[in-house]
């Protein structure tokens, strides 16, 4: 996947930690539910933990599938807390999602600043009040777009 490119170039400066891309997994089956054709965010968490890399800070599922959470009809990514997973979900990122033209650029930065997102609450940080700030809560690609992929003063990460 290109975005895996793309988000290993652009973490690292944000996050000051290397990034290194992972063997693929498959998605488990037991995630999806099939009446919603969406996976749930906490099952692919869980089956991210079975599928650990020790060896890593923190573990990034990015997933090509549309997840969910229960009370959301979709999630953009979802973090396990506490804990050291996160899961991305990329095809609400694609403006071709919404029948629109795709574009790639805006499509592989929404999902850098996302998962820049999943990786801040790892890392204790709440949503923050900032619309520019990468916690600001996305109810929307609106919301994704006008914010930057970085954290604002607020955010302090560990070294
Ligand atoms: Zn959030
Ligand atoms: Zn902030």
């Amino acid at each position: 996947m290109a975005v895996l490119t793309h988000l290993q170039r652009g973490l690292p400066s944000i996050l000051k930690r290397d990034v290194i891309i992972g063997a693929a997994i498959p998605l488990p089956k037991t995630a999806l539910v099939a009446s919603r054709n969406q996976y749930l965010g906490s099952a692919l968490l869980d089956d991210l933990e079975r599928h650990d890399v020790p060896q890593a800070e923190r573990v990034v599922g990015v997933i090509d599938a549309d997840a969910f959470a229960p009370g959301l009809n979709f999630i953009f990514g979802q973090a396990k807390l506490p804990g050291r997973y996160a899961v991305v979900a990329l095809p609400r990122f694609r403006d071709s999602f919404g029948g629109r033209p795709e574009n790639v650029a805006r499509f592989q930065d929404r999902a850098l600043k996302e998962t820049v997102h999943e990786l801040g609450h790892t890392f204790g940080f709440e949503h923050c009040p900032n619309r520019k700030c990468v916690m600001h809560f996305s109810n929307s690609l609106g919301d994704t777009d006008y914010k930057d992929a970085q954290f604002c003063e607020r955010e302090r990460l560990p070294e």
